[in-house]
């Protein structure tokens, strides 16, 4: 269901190596699964929910930065010394992941009466009262809130770096070539000193301009630390000491000015211990037949034992699931895709919640299938073997129960979600048979047309 994400963000790769063979190894920032290169290894990547560091290495050598502080001291006589650079590692949160919301659509306008013909007689004015009656007995039209998704990224610094460290990741996505954070004894960390909720300040993030919205999800959300490389360098003249700071990416100064003792303060406090991503074999833990490694996907199914892993934090999980029945009496071809199914028992209405859980680039369409799915209340399956293909599932157990919630929110006039604890429930997995026309894929309860074009 989620879309891959547009611009900046799809470009950020990670690299690092092979823990298997060392060979370099390149994937994206939020890739679940990778493959070797080199030895054709599949790898499952590790730390997936954790906020994971990495580091971002300079690529101005201290020399160039040294000499770049050196020509920009003013020529007045005075002579200044300058020191040896110092590399510093800032720290910046990293948050990305797909946004979803309701908004209150606005009041819908009654119809006007119409103008109506002049007669000579009484007649117009006879009609006008019947249009004006007929309009005022118009039912108010049960309005659903509106939907709005879109792709969130969003870098700001973790510690208050005093106005040295202006500049944002986000600006110079080029860059973004991040390794994994590993403590060196030559450079200074600065630890973060704000929560990470406090430095993004999601709520604020939380929507455009224009109305609030009535609920909000993330999906897919994948929060980081990255450091970023300046070189600090001492000046000294008769009478002053300063610093100069120098961008460890783009030789360029960042500040010119700064008290040695800021400097001091800010690498003060002590690192945290930090989580780095890491890699485990992607192979069916029950039967050792690879995986495949698609790197959206987040549960996997064996073909050869037919069981289905989802990918949690350290390793592989087993997770139930069912698989419905292909439609009798039909010659068509049919394909399976995922959904989580989130059940609630005793609730007035909606008590079985559908959220579409494969990959499909319109998420408004993939909302309106869940709603569909739920407004009919499709019985759920219960087979659990399935002898053709099962589509690949790229929400998690967590992602799915919240997109569940926001599907039943949509349903509600209110636009948000019930708050009885009804859709508390852990979700449970299914595949469902879509049938394969020419041009899109056709969920045969509702009806709903999944255009081709649209799936990967
Ligand atoms: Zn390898
Ligand atoms: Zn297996």
């Amino acid at each position: 269901m989620t879309p891959a994400p547009q611009g900046a963000a799809a470009s950020v790769v990670v690299a690092t190596s092979c823990p298997r063979c060392g060979a370099p190894l390149e994937l994206g920032e939020t890739a679940n699964a990778t493959r070797c290169g080199h030895c054709r290894a599949h790898l499952a990547v590790t730390g997936r929910g954790q906020t994971l560091s990495y580091q971002i290495a300079p690529r101005v050598s201290p020399a160039d930065a040294r000499s770049l502080v050196r020509f920009a001291q003013p020529n007045n006589g005075t002579h200044h010394h300058v020191g040896d650079p110092r590399l510093f590692l800032f720290p910046y949160y990293r948050l990305t992941g797909l946004e979803l919301r309701w908004t209150r659509a606005p009041e819908p306008e009654r119809q006007r009466p119409r103008a109506t013909p002049r007669f000579a007689n009484g007649e117009a004015e006879l009609l006008a009262i019947a249009s004006a009656i007929a309009i005022a007995r118009q039912p108010r039209p049960l309005h659903s809130p509106l939907f709005g998704g879109r792709w969130v990224e969003r870098n700001v610094a973790a510690c208050d770096t005093a106005g040295l460290a202006s500049y944002s990741l986000g600006i110079r996505p080029s860059v973004l070539r991040l390794e994994l954070f590993r403590p060196d004894p030559a450079a200074t960390a600065v630890a973060p000193t704000y929560a990470a909720e406090q430095a993004l300040d999601l709520a604020k993030a939380a929507g455009p301009d224009g109305p609030a919205p009535l609920h909000t999800t993330m999906l897919a959300r994948h929060l980081s630390v990255v450091y970023f490389p300046y070189w600090v360098i001492d000046v000294r003249a008769t009478d002053r000491h300063r610093c100069v700071i120098v961008d460890g990416t783009s030789s360029s100064i960042v500040a010119s000015d700064i008290d040695p003792d800021v400097l001091m303060r800010l690498a003060a406090p002590r690192m945290p211990a930090v989580r780095t991503l890491g890699f485990r074999p992607l192979v069916c833990p029950n039967c050792g037949w690879d995986l495949p490694e698609d790197p959206d996907q987040v549960v996997f199914h064996c073909q050869s034992c037919m069981r289905a892993w989802e990918l949690s934090c350290d390793g592989l999980a087993s997770i139930p699931y069912a698989v419905a029945p292909i439609p009798k009496g039909t010659d068509s071809e049919y394909e399976m895709l995922p959904v989580w199914i989130l059940d609630r028992p005793g609730a007035e209405s909606h008590d079985r919640v559908f959220a579409p859980a494969f990959h499909f680039r319109n998420v408004r369409r993939a909302v309106d299938l869940g709603r569909s799915l739920t407004r009919i209340a499709a019985e759920p399956p219960e087979h659990a073997d399935c002898d053709r293909p099962l589509g690949r599932c790229h929400l998690d157990r967590a992602d799915g129960a919240a997109f569940g919630r926001f599907v039943l929110a949509g349903l509600q006039p209110d636009g948000l979600p019930p708050t009885d604890g009804s859709s508390a429930h852990a979700p449970t997995l299914a595949w469902l048979p879509f049938r394969v026309g020419p041009y899109a894929l056709h969920e045969p309860r509702t009806g709903t047309a999944l255009p081709k074009r649209l799936l990967p």
